[in-house]
């Protein structure tokens, strides 16, 4: 062109970067036209053996006033916030009006749901967003059920109704960087001082414990060497909370590891009823329920989508979902699904009528576990390419899946666990002999 001098090389690669930098974002609907993406869920077609018609109708209708409004709040923006690893806040009002956090707590704001009904709050939550599951899971079966459970009546009265209302955020801490599935032997100290109580160490892993208002910690008594609980607030001097990065699942979700330096405690914070590891029991029993019904939520979102991706993709000149392998593999996924749920709801029922072990519970969340990993993973191959893309719910789902497997128990404790209660010989810690060097014996 006239009056100007010619690009350099360099100045065309400038141009190409900033192009290729500044271009918008491609619309998926527009690149994959023949696939609708999650952020527009697909309907509940995973129910194939009309497993509803075992909830009572107060049930149902908690499952669906649930599914409607995860669907319409979440579902569009829970990719944008999985990928970013931040915290969608906008939507705890939506989830503080539907009313469930508290579960199955009576009174103090709190919902008094049955057991199955919470259960199914969660497995609602995690067919479309496991990490919204799982930040609800953590304030209000795991934090909120310890204040219920163990706390006392001023406690109660003082934490539970604005946790209920979801106006202030709790989190729960147990695991320790060097003790996770030994948990019982954790080693941050709680020394009684006049008032009230000192504790010193860290945690880590811990949900929500980044923003949350309410902090549930355990503590190893230095007088009687036994684990007691206590209440933090949020803004606790020496108390400090880090996000832990670059997680591959439930991305939403903030992880956190706590530094607790010389944190006081007033003796009024802490928690009457957790005198040894053993009273964290009571909650973990109904907590471990909880997380079994997160991979059946999982596995029910992956399976619908699955089912309507391969109607509406084609390849060959069918709808895939017109080919044998897939069905097969469309099929494996479902009696996955209608399994995990009669074990999941089976639980709920031997819980509801006091017969529930921890070896059931255990058995419950390990096999469901399991199961799920395999229904997720078969959905991944089912979507091909984007199967990979955490736009379509089976990527990301497939990652969230991971830390579940692992946490509440991995699902090797978990196995010990049930394993000791059928064979009554504890295999959880090897054989003193094992201990000694190959060399030395
Ligand atoms: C995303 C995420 C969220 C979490 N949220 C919380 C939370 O909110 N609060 C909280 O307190 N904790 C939380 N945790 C911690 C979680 O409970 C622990 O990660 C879990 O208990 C496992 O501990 P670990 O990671 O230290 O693994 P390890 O205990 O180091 O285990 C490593 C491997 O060794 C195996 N193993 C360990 N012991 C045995 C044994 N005796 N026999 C056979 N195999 C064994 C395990 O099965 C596993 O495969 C969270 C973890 C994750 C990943």
């Amino acid at each position: 062109m006239a009056g100007q001098s010619p690009k350099t090389q360099n100045d065309m690669y400038e141009d190409s970067k900033s192009s290729y930098f500044h271009r918008p974002a491609l619309d998926v609907s527009i690149a994959f036209p023949q696939a609708t993406p999650a952020s527009v869920f697909p309907p509940c077609s995973s129910d194939y053996y009309q497993l509803d018609d075992l909830l009572t109708p107060e049930e149902q209708v908690i499952k669906m006033k649930v599914r409607e409004c995860v669907e319409k709040e979440v579902a569009p923006i829970m990719t944008k916030y999985w990928e970013k690893a931040e915290f969608p806040f906008q939507v705890i009002p939506k989830l503080g009006a539907l009313g469930i956090a508290g579960g199955t707590i009576k009174g103090y704001g709190c919902p008094g749901l049955s057991i199955t009904a919470s259960a199914l709050t969660i497995s609602e939550l995690a067919r479309v967003d496991a990490s919204c599951s799982t930040f609800i899971l953590v304030h209000s079966s795991l934090a909120m059920l310890t204040i219920a459970l163990c706390g006392s009546e001023t406690q109660k009265q003082k934490y539970l109704p604005s946790l209920a209302k979801l106006n202030t955020i709790a989190c729960w801490a147990l695991t320790e960087p060097d003790f996770g599935s030994d948990a019982s032997a954790l080693k941050t100290s709680a020394t009684k001082v006049t008032g009230g109580w000192i504790l010193e160490g860290q945690k880590r892993w811990i949900g929500n414990s980044t923003f949350a208002d309410v902090l549930v910690v355990f503590a190893r008594s230095t007088a009687t060497n036994q684990i007691n609980g206590f209440i933090l607030k949020k803004d606790a001097p020496g108390l400090q909370a880090t996000k832990i990065e670059n997680k591959i699942g439930l991305r939403t979700v903030q992880n956190g590891d706590i530094l607790l330096n010389k944190v006081f405690v007033p003796d009024e914070d802490r928690l009457p009823g957790v005198n040894s590891f053993q009273d964290t029991n009571k909650v973990l029993a109904v907590s471990r329920v909880m997380v079994a019904w997160q991979p059946i939520g999982i596995s029910m979102g992956v399976y619908d989508m699955c089912d309507r991706y391969l109607k509406e993709r084609k390849q060959f000149g069918a709808p895939l979902a017109a080919f044998q392998i897939t069905q097969q593999k469309l099929v494996q996924m479902l009696g996955n699904v209608q399994a995990m749920i009669l074990v999941g709801w089976r639980l709920c029922k031997l819980y509801e009528k006091g017969k529930m072990t921890p070896g059931h519970a255990s058995l419950g969340k390990s096999w469901i576990t399991l199961k799920a990993r395999e229904t997720v993973s078969l959905g991944r191959e089912l979507l091909g390419g984007n199967g990979i893309l955490a736009d379509f719910l089976v990527a990301k789902a497939f990652c969230d899946l991971e830390p579940i497997y692992t946490f509440e128990g991995t699902y090797d404790i978990n196995t010990l666990v049930t394993g000791r209660e059928i064979t009554g010989f504890a295999s959880f810690k090897p054989p003193a002999s094992a201990l000694i060097p190959r060399s030395r014996i």
